[in-house]
């Protein structure tokens, strides 16, 4: 026992649009240490970092492994061969690999970690933070893929979920994924300990990526069993080489906790703000709505997409109306200033809609004519007169709420409807379930 080290593993940044996939390579560098005399002392996690950064691929996500071992070493080295081996720089993959070695991580990789949830951090941050620290690293390209590799070691859970990812076998990289729509449909049977796997609206499945990457499927749950579970009502086309479970922020929201600084709106940043509608929003081509808030001295464009489906609530908002909102600062382009881009509203009070009208006659019940400027207003059936327009309070269909875009356009962190009061404690990590499985012959799918 004395000789042991508890080692953390964090890595970021190994895939390319055009294939590979951080996760795979963890599932592979997995099942090499169940081959060691190690014992892991906690999930895989996948945790998602900034999603409004420009150079992410797919979902800026990172991974970390956290083991006990005898001989760190030697599985250092082998882990180095396997981001060598499994990343895809050729085209554009820039691997970060951190090494930690202690039972408590410090206090700065906790900062740094919280930090890369909602900001744009440069590769030479990351780089001055391992020099700084004596970290062990190592890195492939640019180095970019040390800020997610800092970040995951770094990252503290205050909230968490589960996603099943099934792997395919090579010789299927590439092709065409074949599920059943029905048996997915059936899974819908977990809910809601599983999340956003089937779109109702569009009757789409969800849980298939469409890249080349080596993921067959994702689900996401609240619990190990629940997604384990699910996973066996899924039926595929073909022979899957396994599965494994990773712990997660995904369905946290966790990008959006931060209270963006009005003065200081940085492009790429992600977060919220409190404000108040300062005009009517505005529809435009392709079907995008805009307004703007004043949050203190400022005044914020806001822009929500017609792909998140809730373009026609938020035409709804009137100046007046107390909002939070939180999304990602869009850089300001040629034709556009600076934008944030709305991925929830919570609405905090609603102004009152009123219109001022003709007032209706008390004996006929009919609305007044005008009798020109100043003037006044009279009943043409029995010529009763009144001088001042009346107050007419329009009902107001957006409510005090919660609102997000459709399922169909959440990224990997937006918490959805049915986790809003839904938090996950961490406990002491539970392998009784088989967290990494590999389909072998006996193979039933
Ligand atoms: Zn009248």
């Amino acid at each position: 026992m004395q000789n042991e080290t508890i080692l953390h593993i964090g890595i970021d940044d190994t895939d390319s649009p055009n294939g590979m996939c951080t996760t795979f390579l963890c599932y592979k560098i997995v099942k090499f240490l169940e081959k060691q005399e190690i014992q892991f002392m906690d999930f895989p996690y996948l945790i998602r970092f900034n999603p409004n950064i420009p150079w992410k691929t797919r979902g800026n996500g990172a991974v970390r492994l956290t083991i006990r071992t005898k001989n760190p070493k030697k599985i250092k080295n082998k882990i180095i061969q396997f981001v060598e081996n499994y990343s895809d720089t050729k085209n554009g993959a820039n691997p970060g690999l951190v090494f930690f070695q202690s039972k408590k991580i410090p206090l700065s990789f906790h900062e740094f970690s919280k930090l890369a949830l909602w900001k744009l951090i440069s590769r030479n941050k990351a780089k001055q933070f391992v020099s700084e620290n004596n970290i062990e690293s190592f890195y492939l390209g640019n180095g970019q893929g040390l800020v997610g590799a800092i970040g995951a070691v770094g990252y503290e859970f205050s909230d968490h979920t589960f996603e099943l990812l099934s792997y395919r076998k090579k010789s299927q990289f590439g092709k065409k994924r074949g599920i059943s729509k029905e048996s997915v449909e059936k899974m819908q049977t977990t809910l809601p300990e599983t999340f956003n796997s089937y779109d109702y609206d569009s009757d789409r499945v969800l849980i298939t990526p469409h890249g080349p990457d080596p993921v067959f499927y994702g689900i996401r749950g609240e619990t190990v069993k629940s997604v384990v579970k699910a996973s066996t009502i899924v039926s595929t086309d073909e022979k899957l080489d396994g599965y494994m479970v990773f712990k997660s922020n995904q369905g946290t929201g966790d990008h959006l906790n931060n209270e963006l600084q009005v003065n200081d709106l940085k492009p790429f940043t992600s977060g919220f703000l409190v404000g108040e509608v300062c005009n009517k929003p505005v529809t435009q081509q392709g079907g995008h709505v805009f307004f703007s808030i004043q949050v203190e001295d400022k005044k914020i464009k806001c822009a929500v997409y017609k792909p998140t489906k809730i373009t026609q609530i938020i035409q709804d908002l009137i100046p007046g109306d107390k909002i939070q909102i939180g999304g990602g600062i869009r850089k300001a382009s040629k034709n556009y200033g600076r934008v944030l881009n709305v991925e929830f509203l919570r609405v905090l009070q609603l102004a009152k809609h009123n219109l001022f009208v003709n007032p209706t006659c008390v004996k006929c019940n009919k609305r007044m004519k005008s009798k020109g400027n100043k003037q006044g207003f009279e009943c043409i059936k029995c010529g009763n007169r009144l001088f001042s327009k009346i107050t007419l309070e329009i009902p107001r269909k957006i409510q005090c709420k919660f609102y997000i875009p459709a399922v169909s356009a959440h990224r990997h962190l937006t918490r959805p409807y049915q986790r809003i009061k839904k938090r996950n404690k961490s406990m002491h990590f539970d392998p009784s379930i088989p967290w990494i499985h590999q389909y072998v012959k006996k193979n039933t799918q």
